[in-house]
């Protein structure tokens, strides 16, 4: 249920009203659409409380129903898109494609130097680099922890780009935030949700990638953990799912990208590294991502991907890297939008 407030109710008053509801036995979040006060019920709803009842408390203008089980982030809530601030960039809104590329993991300081000086200067405004590596075999590499976050920081400083990295414990989280702009939730992770429960109590804003054979409403699901802890800055990311074809990594699903923007108001990014996993494929599903309305792509990047500790086969020259970014250009012009610079 969504109770949109009067006009002209006072803040005083919605926390009175807030209080009425909580004696009712029902949770209510507060927040602004479009000037107007709502409040959502999320905890509450097996109460069998009539829609005649809440239009005459004091205050209500109006009740609208809550269809999906994901209530802050489904688009029934929040009618305008969320647009997130990070540093001197923002992502979500529709006019604009952000790009955050980078190599699968941090491998030493020089690495990333060279692949944020190249990235940079091609117009990615976001470094990636993993430290916490999710790897299939524990025999493979598996990141270099806090010193690797440091030599994001330092070059990223250096190059004037933000930074995003994966956090794949409770315990990574307060080392990883202190060094790193937007925090990555894996694919592996999607449904930790303990994980997604501490990611919601940090400020920080968080890209939470859909998992290996998660639904969009899992996916959704998942976002609502993090925004029912107190964290409503939540990127979602389509990377490629699991189906019968064997050929590539994954699937990608460009589906996901209108679907999820019209199920949810949250700003919505492409990984076509993952979603494909052979880097001539690349250039063209990122592409497609920007042309189906993506608000961002985060692409793998790495200056020797011969000699990567992870994911080489999927990542881009830089050579590579600057055509697809021309090409991203274009599509972006076309469709009159600009890649964030
Ligand atoms: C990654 O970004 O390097 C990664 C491990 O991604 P995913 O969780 O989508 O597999
Ligand atoms: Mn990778």
């Amino acid at each position: 249920m969504i109770l949109v407030l009067k006009s002209d109710i006072t803040p005083v008053e919605v926390k009175r009203l807030e209080e009425k509801l909580a004696w009712m036995g029902l949770h209510a979040v507060p927040s602004q659409e479009e000037g107007r006060y709502v409040l959502t019920i999320v905890h509450g709803t097996d109460k069998q409380v009539q829609a005649e009842q809440f239009i005459q408390l004091p205050g209500v203008d109006q009740v609208l129903p809550l269809t999906q089980k994901y209530k802050l982030t489904s688009s029934e809530v929040k009618k305008q898109r969320t647009v997130i601030q990070i540093g001197n960039q923002s992502i979500g809104a529709d006019h604009q494609v952000m790009v955050m590329a980078g190599p699968c993991a941090v491998e030493s300081e020089e690495q990333m130097d060279i692949t944020a000086k190249h990235v940079a200067s091609a117009g990615a405004t976001v470094l990636r680099g993993g430290a916490f590596k999710p790897r299939t075999s524990p025999y493979d590499f598996q990141g270099l922890g806090e010193i690797g976050l440091r030599y994001m920081q330092v070059v990223a400083k250096k190059y004037g780009l933000l930074t995003i990295s994966e956090v794949m414990s409770i315990d990574q989280i307060d080392v990883t935030a202190s060094h790193i702009d937007i925090l990555q939730i894996g694919a592996r992770n999607m449904q930790n949700f303990n994980l997604l429960k501490a990611m919601g109590e940090t400020q920080k804003p968080i890209l939470l990638k859909r998992g290996l054979s998660a639904t969009y409403h899992e996916l959704l699901l998942a976002a609502e953990y993090i925004l029912s802890t107190g964290n409503s800055q939540v990127i979602l990311c389509e990377r490629g799912i699991r189906t019968f074809e064997p050929y590539t990594r994954n699937t990608l699903d460009i589906a996901a990208v209108p679907v999820l923007q019209s199920l949810s108001h949250l700003p919505v990014v492409v990984d076509p590294s993952h979603g494909v996993g052979i880097r001539q494929f690349v250039p063209a599903l990122a592409c497609a991502s920007v042309a189906a309305g993506a608000h961002g792509i985060i692409v793998e990047v790495h200056p020797n991907p011969e000699q990567a500790l992870s994911d080489g086969p999927q990542s881009l020259t830089l050579p590579q890297f600057s055509d697809m970014m021309v090409s991203l250009q274009a599509m972006a012009g076309a469709l009159n939008k600009s890649i964030a610079k």
